[in-house]
């Protein structure tokens, strides 16, 4: 019998996504290739620090490789308890709750506070792991509507027309991972508890970036310790390591305890990780002038860059990023940049929330002036020609 190809349409959608300039690759990265990295979100530079590293390497040893199971079977260690307190003390809540991962935190975090009867305010430009959170809230029975991107207005609009839902919640990013723009917290904040709205914020690139210290997004807001705010983080971004955690009341971790599916049928976050991002957070502790030196960067670089007349975000954390003309140029920059030694991020459909190619550059704590000048000569001067002069 002719067994007919199920999957015989995935050439022809290979092929749109080709013509669209949409095919990605990985590419291994060598551990040393000698090119100035500013396409990971190693942001205060720490996912190499001996400290971070020999704590890692440590755990290891001492716990394995993985978790072996479950943080509820046979997962947790003394370590994920103590990254859990300092996590909670260095970001000012009650309690934390440590998962595998950001994208794995946000969906325990949305999903696990928003049932039936819940109504969800999400901004447009959320990232894709709290849209993809908001999804399944939706097919667990709640309702959602978009607000236009940090636009408080529209947030209230979009609150208000919660129907017949009794559980309202606002969702969005802080610092938004595209261009590095904020959401305004404290307006967020004042709109939530007007509606008796929870407010669920991610801060993935606001923790070790933002406020004091890098203490993040609600100390930065004067909402340190606030009982009506749930925030999620990553620890793979300025703390160099990889997992991620979910902060708040001790109710709301309890809650996600109970009944974050995310959190029960994952294996938990491997010691190594968990002890890297503990050194990681123990060193933000000690030096907190990383977190101004890497958003004092990030604004250096925008501004030479701007000043080369390339179309620049206005970065209020660790990120910029750069318009390209079209997907192809933004693929084509981004090579040339390697070919000159710079690495930079390439972002194009559906990684952008606007349809718009940029390049992606971060700061990092540990570039020198020179790193910057070096970075801006090599992308003045592999520039794309602008559309209508070639
Ligand atoms: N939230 C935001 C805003 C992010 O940028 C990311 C990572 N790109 C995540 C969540 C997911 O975090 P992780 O990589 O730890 O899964």
């Amino acid at each position: 019998m002719e067994v007919s190809d199920p999957f015989d349409w995935l050439e022809r959608a290979a092929q749109e996504r080709a013509e669209a300039g949409l095919t990605r690759r990985v590419r291994p990265r060598p551990p040393d290739d000698g090119l100035l990295d500013l396409a990971g979100n190693d942001y205060l530079g720490l996912a190499r620090h001996p400290a971070v590293v020999r704590a890692a390497a440590d755990a290891a040893t001492r716990w394995g490789a993985g978790a072996t199971g479950s943080r509820l079977v046979t997962g947790d260690t003394t370590l994920h308890g103590e990254l859990e307190r300092e996590l909670a003390s260095y970001y000012g809540t009650e309690s934390a709750l440590v998962f595998s991962s950001g994208y794995a935190a946000n969906l325990g975090m949305v999903t696990g506070l928003a049932g039936g009867g819940t109504h969800l305010a999400c901004d447009r430009h959320n990232h894709a792991s709290l849209i993809d959170a908001t999804r399944l809230a939706k097919a667990n029975g709640a309702s959602a509507a978009l607000f236009g991107h940090a636009d408080l207005t529209s947030a209230q609009d979009a609150l208000a027309s919660s129907g017949a839902m009794t559980r309202r919640l606002v969702v969005s990013d802080t610092v938004f991972s595209v261009d590095g723009d904020l959401t305004d917290v404290a307006g967020l904040s004042r709109i939530s508890r007007r509606h008796r709205a929870g407010l669920l914020l991610d801060d993935a690139h606001g923790l070790g970036v933002i406020g004091p210290g890098g203490q993040g997004a609600l100390t930065a807001a004067g909402l340190r310790g606030a009982s009506d705010i749930v925030v999620s983080v990553t620890l793979s971004k300025a703390l160099g390591a990889q997992g991620g955690a979910v902060l708040g009341p001790h109710r709301v971790i309890r809650h996600l305890v109970d009944t974050a599916r995310t959190f029960i049928f994952d294996t938990g976050l491997a010691p190594a990780p968990a002890a890297g991002a503990l050194a990681a957070l123990t060193l933000l502790r000690a030096e907190p002038q990383r977190a101004e030196r890497v958003r004092g960067i990030a604004h250096t670089l925008a501004s030479a860059l701007g000043e080369q007349g390339l179309r620049v975000s206005a970065p209020r954390a660790a990120v910029v990023s750069v318009l390209a003309p079209s997907p192809d140029d933004a693929v084509a920059w981004a090579g040339r940049c390697r070919h000159a030694g710079v690495r930079v991020g390439c972002f194009r459909p559906p990684s952008v929330p606007d349809g718009r190619p940029r390049l992606r550059l971060t700061a990092r704590a540990d570039l020198t002036d020179a790193d910057v000048d070096r970075v801006v000569d090599v992308l003045a001067g592999t520039r794309p020609v602008p559309v209508g002069t070639r």
